[in-house]
């Protein structure tokens, strides 16, 4: 038997034989522009990694496991710009729910769907809680910079920045920390970027997506304010969340 946390690693006898007791995570990103200086696959790649990391911290505690990422999600706001490639709200929401499917006639009882795009946000919550009450198993959807939005704040991540935002200073740091080979140089600047309100993580997705074009070119602060270090503090807040979020979920009752 493998001691591997990813899903697509292991065989079938092995899937099996741990389905019932495990916690197996989803991870769904996206593929979109993300302004001149950030890679299509910002979201893809952040997302695997904050999975893989908070799994490796908590695989003592819970038994847990890591599926193949989901790296289609819902993007029509930025197909204008190019480099994206979306699912339609009605094929996105019809593809988590035949992957949730498949997972759960696997004998997966406990399910994540971890988020790394703000578009798919409100669907994955459909798809979790749709799931759990048809197989009658336990199904959460989380958007990490939800689940570790109270770390962030303690990090300071929403000083002169839209946070979570859009290919903005938080979104630059992280790939900076992660991949800094993948960021273009000059990256853009823009003036007038005030802190994001530290109660409210839902207004930077909602008021916005009808102008990414015409009045924000598709990045929503001031990527020139990306910094390395600061995306490894706000990645290591966000991994230690996500993993406490983990251990929560799966340990939580019916
Ligand atoms: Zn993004």
């Amino acid at each position: 038997m493998t001691s591997s946390i990813l899903l697509h690693e292991l065989t079938r006898e092995d899937a099996g034989a741990v389905a019932p007791e495990t916690l197996l995570v989803l991870p769904v990103g996206a593929i979109e522009q993300h302004g001149p200086h950030l890679p299509v696959g910002t979201d893809y790649l952040t997302v695997e990694y904050l999975a893989r990391e908070a799994a490796n911290q908590v695989k003592e505690e819970i038994p847990i496991l890591i599926a193949p990422t989901l790296p289609f999600g819902s993007s029509h706001h930025h197909l204008s710009f190019g480099g994206t490639m979306s699912l339609s709200t009605e094929t996105y929401y019809r593809t988590l729910i035949d992957l949730g499917e498949s997972m759960i006639i696997s004998g997966f009882r406990s399910l994540v769907l971890l988020n790394g795009h703000g578009g798919n946000h409100d669907l994955i919550q459909l798809v979790a809680r749709d799931l759990a009450i048809k197989h009658k198993i336990k199904f959460a959807a989380m958007s990490y910079w939800t689940v570790a939005w109270d770390a962030l704040i303690k990090v300071g991540a929403h000083k002169q920045c839209n946070l979570p935002g859009h290919a903005g200073s938080f979104e630059t740091s992280a790939i900076m920390a992660l991949r800094p080979e993948l960021v273009r140089e000059p990256r853009p600047h823009r003036d007038g970027v005030t802190d994001s309100d530290p109660q409210s993580f839902h207004a930077a997705y909602r008021d916005e997506r009808h102008q990414w074009l015409e009045k924000i070119n598709g990045y929503t602060d001031s990527p020139d304010q990306g910094d390395a270090e600061r995306g490894k503090t706000c990645l290591a807040a966000i991994i230690k969340s996500v993993g406490q979020a983990f251990v929560k979920f799966h340990k939580s009752g019916n």
